[in-house]
């Protein structure tokens, strides 16, 4: 699919890892988000004839970084990874943290730390193309994992991508569609929207695809981890109409825990 200028191309890598890659057809440019495996990226690679020119590291759990040294081995790509992953990824070429830059042929991508998942995760936001990588802190029709943090880090974090244009694709880490979408309507029975998405996963796992990317318009619409001011969601948690948001993250986040 194409964004503006850039293309990009999904594909599962492990067991529900979504391997990504965007390319910039005008230099020719390419990045892998993260590599969960080595063969599916350097398959994709193959298939598209796209040349790798970049390695984007979200975060520093062995799923998503294990596949590093072969394809860069193979292709010769830069990689880049967050500041506080250093320990884990020793041998970047380049070290991000909030606010840096980071350039893929003439796409360029705006660093931000999104702790909450882990403390080391960073999201790279294509301004420009309108796409988003959001590893493992944002999921279609979820979130990540709490871990290292409060709840309330990741809740801050999620309110950066709150903040982008409906027409935002969202690129994340990992297809759990199914599981959250089971989640949200336990949380929303009475959303259309909702019905509606989940509907279109279940096509999607017929048809062998995974709903990655999204939008943030769609998600904003679905995703109940986003739409905690909703009074319904806030019921569902047994906590009143207009109080914290944060409140409701943090219950609905547990309640998923459990679920
Ligand atoms: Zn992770």
């Amino acid at each position: 699919m194409s964004a503006g200028a850039a293309e990009t191309r999904t594909f599962l890598c492990r067991s529900d890892n979504v391997g990504v890659l965007i390319h910039d057809p005008r230099t020719g440019a390419c990045a892998a988000i993260d590599v969960p495996e080595a063969g599916p990226v350097l398959r994709a690679l193959d298939e598209t004839g796209w040349r790798l020119t970049d390695i984007l590291v979200t975060h520093r759990h062995g799923d998503h970084i294990e596949g590093i040294p072969e394809v860069r081995r193979a292709t010769g790509a830069r990689l880049t990874a967050p500041e506080k992953a250093r320990e884990a990824v020793p041998d970047a070429d380049v070290y991000v943290r909030e606010g840096d830059r980071v350039r893929v042929g003439a796409l360029e991508a705006e660093v931000w730390e999104t702790p909450g998942h882990c403390l080391d995760h960073v999201t790279y936001w294509f301004s420009g193309a309108e796409i988003v990588f959001a590893g493992d802190t944002l999921f279609t029709l979820g979130c990540g994992r709490v871990m290292e943090s409060p709840p309330e880090t990741l809740w801050r974090s999620l309110q950066r991508f709150d903040a982008l244009p409906d027409a935002t694709q969202v690129f994340s880490g990992h297809d759990y569609v199914l599981s959250n979408a089971r989640f949200a309507r336990a949380v929303e029975p009475g959303n259309a929207a909702l019905e509606a998405r989940a509907a279109e996963a279940e096509r999607a796992r017929t048809e062998g695809r995974f709903l990655v990317p999204s939008t943030m318009g769609a998600e904003r619409d679905a995703n109940p981890f986003l739409r905690v001011r909703e009074p319904t969601v806030a019921h569902a948690v047994d906590l009143p109409a207009g109080g914290d948001p944060a409140a409701v993250f943090v219950a609905l986040r547990a309640w998923k825990n459990r679920f």
